[in-house]
């Protein structure tokens, strides 16, 4: 018998609209479900005094992939707000990421080769050697002034473990820049989508049959009857009711508050990168988009523990957590008609764009158009 949907489509973060939107477009009937009130996964904006607040943290879109970038500007424009954070260390301001102007607050240099000098006089033995975590990958990297106060306690915050006992990876996420540039991204394009994302994942999602508040994992046998094929964006080991053990993912506090000033930081993120502060940045969200409203709304992130009833928000691909995300990797791909993907069924700590890429490459493979 036919079945109602050709797609079940298990949460409506980017993976989950953009296969949804390009199974739409070819034709195919689609049923996507999100466990929360709403759609648009961690992109959803809550709208406070005018102002799209990133209620689970701060979203800024940049890419390299132009197929990426031509795809989302279909839907959707975007500013030109450049992420540039500041970094607070016990009340002293550095610009983000390292670069030129950094190196000079920090050592009041002026030159790329005085920067790089003051870096291999601090990076001790740890020049030329292979890093074996973040630790020694970023002593090597920015030399230990840098380490000590912009990277060892926001990460150690950030991750609950030691910078010691952390994948080397997560740091080269940053840019390092010999040039006076406080650009947070290398990519080719950035911005935030006018409108907010609401506006897009509302547009990738049009044209599909919602169901809000609706669990898959605890009506799954009723709502895979639904369709020929599950495209499942949730948590990898979840779906697989943990029978290999838990993966650790890290959680997120966020503590929202409306202000009775126009402007609170002058910036839309700053970092507090020492160890005594307890939380890890403060976003401020106006920013984001250029507000001019006379309210403003800050956010105080504090990184948690993650556990079951939490809501995941990083993956921890540390050598045993990717282990068992290898053996439910095994498992996931015995399983048939279901499409896993997206951050949390990757268990990678993708950005936007390559979740986009993911998605935009799996509706290819399961639509065969070939794109
Ligand atoms: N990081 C840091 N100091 C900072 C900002 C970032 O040491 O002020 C490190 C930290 O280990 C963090 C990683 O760089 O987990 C990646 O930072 P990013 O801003 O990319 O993290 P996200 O925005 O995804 O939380």
């Amino acid at each position: 018998m036919k079945k109602e949907y050709d797609f079940l489509i298990v949460g409506s973060g980017l993976f989950g609209s953009v296969f949804a939107q390009c199974a739409i477009e070819h034709g195919k009937r689609c049923l996507v479900i999100d466990r929360r009130n709403h759609t648009g996964g961690n992109t959803y904006c809550n709208r406070i005094e005018g102002i799209n607040v990133h209620t689970y943290g701060a979203h800024i879109f940049h890419t390299s992939d132009d197929g990426v970038w031509k795809y989302l500007n279909r839907f959707v424009s975007f500013n030109n707000f450049i992420n540039s954070p500041l970094a607070n260390y016990n009340g002293e301001l550095y610009n983000l990421p390292f670069n030129m102007n950094t190196f000079h607050q920090l050592w009041g240099v002026r030159t790329a080769d005085e920067a790089k000098r003051k870096i291999a006089e601090q990076q001790g033995e740890y020049a030329g050697i292979e890093p074996q975590n973040l630790e020694e990958q970023a002593l090597q990297l920015v030399g230990r002034d840098i380490y000590e106060k912009l990277i060892k306690g926001y990460t150690e915050k950030q991750w609950g473990r030691k910078a010691t006992e952390l994948p080397s990876f997560i740091i080269k996420r940053l840019p390092l820049r010999f040039i006076y540039d406080n650009n947070y991204f290398n990519d080719k394009y950035q911005g935030i989508p006018v409108g907010g994302y609401n506006a897009l994942t509302g547009k990738l999602l049009e044209g599909c049959d919602i169901m809000l508040n609706t669990d898959f994992l605890q009506h799954r046998a009723e709502l895979t009857a639904k369709a020929d094929t599950i495209v499942y964006s949730g948590m990898l080991d979840a779906y697989f009711d943990y029978r290999l053990g838990n993966m650790e993912y890290r959680s997120l506090l966020f503590d929202t508050k409306t202000l009775n000033t126009a402007n609170f930081q002058s910036n839309a993120v700053i970092n507090y990168t020492s160890a005594d502060v307890p939380f890890t940045r403060i976003i401020e969200h106006k920013h984001f988009e250029f507000g001019t409203q006379h309210h403003t709304v800050i956010t105080i992130e504090y990184p948690m523990k993650w556990k079951k009833g939490r809501e995941a928000y990083y993956p921890v691909n540390d050598a045993a957590n990717d282990r068992l995300a290898n053996e439910y990797r095994i498992l996931a791909r015995k399983e048939a008609n279901v499409i896993f993907g997206g951050r949390l069924a990757d268990y990678r700590y993708y950005d936007m764009d390559q979740v986009i890429r993911k998605a935009l490459d799996a509706a290819e493979q399961a639509l065969n158009t070939g794109r």
